[in-house]
């Protein structure tokens, strides 16, 4: 009977996911007809690769690098294309992956509604050199992490944000050059020589002095549509006030990288070129307010490559007032541990009514309702949407990295997570449950100033062979224990010795603590585990990370076995999905409990139980178990 249910359970769920998403479909084409990205294996020479190629497709681009192919089918006569190649690259033992060219689009909601001067005028600081955050009214507690932070000038280098959007009007007061008044925010390749017609710095672009336009293929990134202009407004404007009446010198500067066209439309070939640009050339931050319905692996291997580079990717979650765990949202739902998928708020901390969310998949919300900022010609525009909500958590990004350069993406989006005002309209929604505060941020910023540059380990499950960790998986890590915090750093701004009693844990920090451990699969070959073994071990990963006294003590969990949790499927599936876990601690005799849902996967075809907060007693718990530990790092 218990199977029963199961089976409508598994069958409810799917059908309302082909709902969603035919509701979802439209008519207009999902990919560039005829268009396809190939990948060679990395040993392959690519001018084999090419050769191979050459009579059978047109060669759009080569991706340097990713080893990654732009082609064009043949036409064939009569209209369409010549698809038969397809079938033999796929199979090509030298291939790893044959996609199509995704469309993608602009994250941006509702009207635009451009300002009048005086409209502007009464934004600006009234008088006396006041600083104002002026762009949305919520609680962000920008202006206070303003005063908190190094002053501009002072020491540390500018951050870069790649915005990679639908361009930049560069002519814009506030992008201006500090000389002519502006705040001098556009990066500026200084390795290149202006309009020589030479690629100086031998990236492979040439005269790339301030950008690219991969609509065009030249240097100018002039934004047509609008929406670039108004993200990099918001971007700069977390760090400063952008309707000061003398504008400030920023502290950050912005890369502009068009790859949206004038109807904010544009192409994955062209997505993932900017990304590869935005990492190679000095970007540590990169906005992305843009997406589609479509899974990407070459996508997904940029976003990785920014990983590796420890860059941070603020990406849109979606309009369309979705689910982001149950529905397709590419790059937002991609699980590279630097990136931040980011929900909209309005002013009173309410979610926008347009905002994806998704308790796993969205993490965090920001300001993306009514959002005042730059416009091309030199104006200012209201606009909305959770494109409007990433750029603000790209430029905090930038001023924590101002204070903290070495910390990697990964720790830079732990800070954020930690950071945020939890709001009962987040709870459930996102990840974090909160919305983004500046000065915690900021705060957290100057006090990891001195932290050690860490991120784990990430071997990804690429949307196309996704297989769920498993009893019999050989892809758990084979030193770690079970339940343990295997590995444990004491590090932070202190240089004395650790403090003598850890126990006593100070403001501390465990957020967001997610699980996700496969508990049922549908294959499953009986009670006892594939391999015999009497208890199954599920593969799951997460850092903890706690504040004590000052100093950071952070930790893996790496795996976790049956021996560690108390649960029964089908029973909890009939209680509503809700399950206690419990962790063992590493002595093998404690015991944490934490709260989490039973859910179903259907990238992994499997149930998991994902766990997004944990109660106090884990946190007390935790504490004592890395009570004692010794300092393993200097
Ligand atoms: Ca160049």
């Amino acid at each position: 009977m218990r199977r029963k249910n199961l089976g409508r359970f598994i069958l409810t769920f799917v059908l309302t996911s082909l709902v969603q998403y035919q509701a979802h479909s439209q008519s207009k084409p999902e990919a560039v007809a005829g268009e396809y990205l190939i990948k060679y294996k990395a040993q392959v020479n690519p001018n084999h690769a090419a050769q191979k190629m050459s009579n059978k497709v047109q060669m759009k681009s080569f991706l340097k690098g990713a080893s990654t192919f732009h082609v064009k089918l043949n036409s064939k006569t009569g209209g369409g294309f010549d698809d038969s190649i397809l079938m033999e690259l796929k199979n090509d033992p030298d291939v790893e992956y044959v996609e199509p060219n995704f469309y993608l689009n602009k994250s941006e909601a509702g009207e635009i509604k451009v300002l009048n001067e005086g409209e502007v005028v009464s934004l600006s600081s009234s008088s006396g050199g006041e600083v104002t955050y002026s762009q949305s009214k919520a609680l962000v507690q920008v202006n206070e992490a303003w005063q908190a932070m190094t002053p501009v000038g002072s020491s540390g280098d500018k951050v870069v944000v790649a915005v990679i959007d639908t361009g930049l009007d560069s002519s814009h007061e506030l992008f201006k050059s500090i000389y002519d008044g502006g705040t001098g925010a556009i990066w500026v390749n200084h390795q290149e020589i202006p309009g020589n017609g030479l690629d100086d710095d031998y990236n492979g672009y040439i005269d790339d002095i301030s950008g690219w336009n991969y609509i065009t293929n030249q240097s100018n990134p002039m934004d047509d549509d609008g929406h670039g202009t108004h993200v990099s407004g918001i971007v700069l404007g977390a760090s400063l006030d952008i309707f000061a009446y003398q504008l400030p010198e920023s502290p950050i500067l912005i890369m502009p990288l068009k790859f949206l066209d004038g109807e904010g439309g544009g192409t994955t070939s062209n997505a993932i070129k900017a990304i590869y640009y935005a990492v190679n050339n000095g970007a540590r931050v990169i906005n992305n307010s843009w997406g589609g319905g479509n899974y990407s692996r070459s996508l997904h291997d940029a976003y990785n490559y920014a990983y590796d580079h420890k860059v941070i990717l603020t990406t849109a979650a979606g309009n369309s007032a979705y689910n982001n765990d149950i529905k397709d949202m590419y790059p937002a739902n991609l699980d590279t541990p630097s990136n931040l998928s980011v929900a909209a708020t309005d002013d009173f901390d309410r979610l926008a009514s347009f905002s994806d969310y998704g308790i796993s998949k969205v993490h965090i919300g920001s300001p993306g309702y009514m959002i005042v900022s730059s416009y091309p010609g030199n104006r200012y525009a209201m606009m909305s949407g959770t494109s409007m909500a990433a750029p603000f958590i790209a430029g905090v990004s930038a001023l924590i990295l101002r204070e903290a350069p070495q910390l990697t993406g990964y720790q830079i989006r732990q800070i954020l997570l930690d950071g945020v005002d939890k709001v009962s309209a987040l709870n459930g929604k996102v990840s974090s449950g909160g919305r983004i505060n500046a000065l915690k941020s900021i705060e957290n910023g100057l006090q990891s100033s001195a932290l050690e540059e860490f991120q784990p380990g990430y071997n990804p499950q690429y949307g196309t062979e996704r297989a769920p960790a498993s009893a019999s998986s050989n892809s758990a890590p084979k030193a770690a224990g079970c339940g343990m915090i295997t590995k444990a750093l004491l590090e932070g701004p202190g240089k004395g010795a650790p403090p003598s009693n850890v126990g006593v844990v100070v403001g501390l920090l465990l957020l967001p603590l997610i699980f996700w451990a496969i508990i049922y699969r549908k294959e499953k070959q009986g009670a006892e585990g594939i391999d015999g073994r009497k208890f199954d071990r599920y593969q799951l990963s997460s850092q903890v990370r706690i504040n004590v006294g000052g100093q950071y003590l952070t930790g893996a969990i790496h795996t976790i076995s049956q021996g560690g949790l108390s649960f029964d499927v089908d029973a909890a599936l009939e209680n509503g999905g809700i399950v206690k876990m419990q962790i063992q601690g590493p002595n093998g005799q404690e015991m944490v409990e934490v709260e989490g849902q039973i859910v179903w996967s259907k990238e992994d075809h499997a149930y998991g139980v994902q766990f997004t907060q944990a109660h106090e007693g884990i946190k007390g718990m935790i504490g004592h178990w890395t009570k004692g530990l010794s300092k393993s790092s200097t």
